[in-house]
């Protein structure tokens, strides 16, 4: 299978791997970012991004998400790419390139690594229910991509916050019915949404079927037909389903990690805090991910750390080559315009 090749590639689309895209572009390099999520941001995005941020230097105050969409605008100009929604899952040197292999079974080939894996790759809480996987992007779904798959479907709804709530008066108008399950009686989600949800099961267009437990799924060939729900005392039902939405929150993995050779453990990955560098020569690590004495697990300090590791990697890539140091006020935006390196 041929890899796509860039002369960097960058673990994880959080602030940090997409400052890391600026600051390689800055210096002549491309990159192509791969994130678990179907969505660039990190834990800006995913776990706050309606939450302010008072300490990103110049910003008296802006939400997760607003930092998100001004650090993708300000790396646009430096045409990455992107592969979302896929982990990076192998990372293997040959002749002194990197091959990443990707969950989706693509490849990714590229001279340096930007590490800049966070928490760890984030995905979906699973409930644990046997037999589950063989359902999962068929009836089982822990993400909605497209309303329209679901319409005319009798769908369940498991989670008692903010998504649960959400796609079930959304696709109150979509789906043939929507029942919620949900293991406490009461919703975290926010006030209007619950207000709507309570007016929409008021006129039969969702069933609440709150305190439950879900118990079990029974269908054939990754095709739903009933999910089991358990209630406080012990009955199970059967819900008539096409297809479960599980919204159980995030979790976060760094198992990838240990088969890279890196001396990962649950800390991060050590570095040397001058370049970033790993015990891996082209291999660097930024961001939370990144292990030093001292080290401030801030996005500030991350957005450094994406600098040095980019000069680092320009050094790795273009041994011997002189590279003038200029600021970006006399160079602008040089990477786009004109070669910085003389030989
Ligand atoms: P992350 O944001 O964690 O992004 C890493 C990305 O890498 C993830 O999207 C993950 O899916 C992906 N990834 C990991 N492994 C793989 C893999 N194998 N394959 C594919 N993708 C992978 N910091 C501040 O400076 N100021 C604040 O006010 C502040 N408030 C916060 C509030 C909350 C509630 C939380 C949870 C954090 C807060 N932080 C704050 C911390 C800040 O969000 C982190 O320091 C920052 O997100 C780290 O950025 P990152 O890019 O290193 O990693």
């Amino acid at each position: 299978m041929s890899a796509i090749s860039s002369d960097v590639a960058i673990i994880g689309a959080g602030p940090v791997g997409i400052f890391a895209v600026f600051a390689l572009g800055q210096l002549g390099l491309s990159s192509i970012v791969v994130d678990a999520l179907h969505e660039a941001g990190g834990q800006c995005a995913a776990l706050y991004p309606e939450k302010p941020i008072y300490d990103i230097p110049s910003r008296p105050s802006v939400s997760g998400a607003g930092l998100i969409d001004d650090l993708l605008r300000q790396s646009e100009p430096y045409a990455p790419a992107y592969r979302l929604g896929r982990r990076v899952e192998t990372l293997r040197e040959r002749d002194g390139r990197y091959e990443l292999g990707l969950s989706d079974g693509t490849q990714i080939e590229a001279g340096a690594v930007l590490v800049a894996a966070g928490a760890g790759a984030f995905g979906p809480n699973r409930p644990p229910l046997d037999g589950i996987e063989a359902y999962e992007g068929h009836s089982v779904f822990y993400s909605v991509r497209t309303a329209e798959r679901f319409r005319g479907k009798r769908v369940v709804i498991a989670g008692g916050g903010d998504s649960a709530a959400d796609w079930a008066v959304f696709l109150a108008d979509i789906a043939a019915s929507v029942t919620l399950v949900h293991r406490r009686p009461v919703f975290r989600a926010a006030p209007g949404t619950v207000a709507a949800l309570e007016r929409l099961a008021r006129g039969g267009r969702v069933t609440i079927a709150a305190p439950r437990t879900l118990e079990g799924l029974e269908g054939s060939d990754a095709r739903l037909e009933r999910v089991l729900v358990r209630s406080p005392d012990d009955a199970v039902e059967a819900l008539p389903c096409d297809a479960l939405l599980c919204f159980f929150g995030l979790a976060k993995d760094l198992s990838a990690l240990a088969g890279w050779d890196l001396a990962a453990d649950r800390h991060g990955i050590p570095v040397d805090p001058a370049t970033m560098a790993t015990r891996r020569p082209g291999i660097f690590a930024i961001g939370d991910i990144a292990r030093y004495s001292g080290k401030l697990k801030l996005i500030l300090s991350g957005f450094a750390e994406a600098a040095s590791a980019a000069h680092a990697a320009r050094a790795h890539l273009r041994p011997g080559i002189v590279f003038h140091s200029e600021y970006s006020t006399s160079r602008g935006r040089p990477g786009l315009e004109a070669a910085l390196e003389v030989r």
